[in-house]
């Protein structure tokens, strides 16, 4: 589905990811961890076009681009492949004056013209499907931060992605929020969406990831299933860091 070659990405001078290679195959989930500053957000804000990469390309489905140094992307094309993924990050980005219903139903009407009474059933059946039926007229301060990000999954999702990056969803919620997130995590990975997240939960990674990507230093260190990287790493740096989380 999503395919990455050569992609590099420079901060002026500072060079953050390092001719990455990576197919993500239709219908997985990956997990990427590594230590802070590796350059997982870095390499979702690449995939999502959220920064522009310095080099190299990505194809998704059928949309392929190039970057280089020389020149900047056409801007029709950045922002069609934009649609066709899904982001959500830490902490909250829901639109504080729409209720949690108007914060979903947004993305389609604005973006892709749909009409309201379309957007708005599609809207409380993702709302439903993340378990917020009956919390569409809240607004975000009157939601805990775990179903603030719930909408936020639902909002992601009203765009129909092909493809839903997470960066450290529940990083920011107290501990006892942190599973209902995940759940609904699970649920999305059962209805056959593909993921890519970062995460350092441990459990949730070796139970939902088909593969885990290990991130040292811009580079992918190590690309393999849960097993292989949590238990059976090569590296040093992986079993160190893993221990760590473990
Ligand atoms: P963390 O686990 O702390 O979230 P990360 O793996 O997500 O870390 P990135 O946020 O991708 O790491 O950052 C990778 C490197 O790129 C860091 O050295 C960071 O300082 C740098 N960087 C990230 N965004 C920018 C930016 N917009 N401008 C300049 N440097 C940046
Ligand atoms: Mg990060």
């Amino acid at each position: 589905l999503l395919s990455l070659q050569g992609l590099t990405k420079h901060f002026g001078d500072l060079p953050v990811l390092h001719a990455i290679d990576l197919e993500i195959q239709q219908g997985t989930t990956t997990v990427v961890i590594g230590p802070s500053g590796s350059g997982k957000s870095t390499l979702l804000a690449c995939i999502n076009l959220l920064e522009i990469p310095t080099s190299g390309s990505i194809r998704l489905g059928e949309r392929q681009l190039r970057f280089s140094p020389a020149g900047k992307p056409n801007p029709r094309a950045v922002q069609a492949f934009r649609r066709e993924t899904g982001t959500v990050f830490q902490g909250n980005h829901l639109f504080p004056h729409m209720t949690a219903l108007e914060n979903v139903m947004v993305g389609p009407i604005a973006v892709r013209r749909m009409n309201r009474a379309d957007a708005q059933a599609k809207a409380i059946a993702l709302l439903e499907q993340v378990g917020l039926g009956a919390f569409r007229d809240r607004y975000p301060y009157q939601l805990s931060g775990g179903q603030q990000q719930r909408v936020g999954i639902a909002r992601a999702m009203s765009m129909e992605p092909q493809i839903l990056l997470f960066d450290e969803p529940t990083s920011a919620l107290d501990p006892e929020l942190v599973g209902e997130v995940l759940e609904v995590m699970r649920s999305l990975i059962r209805s056959g969406i593909t993921l890519i997240v970062v995460t350092h939960e441990l459990e949730f990674a070796s139970r939902a990831a088909d593969r885990v990507l290990f991130m040292d230093q811009g580079a992918i260190l190590e690309n393999g299933t849960p097993e292989a990287v949590f238990a059976h790493s090569r590296h040093e740096r992986v079993r160190q860091f893993v221990s760590r989380l473990a």
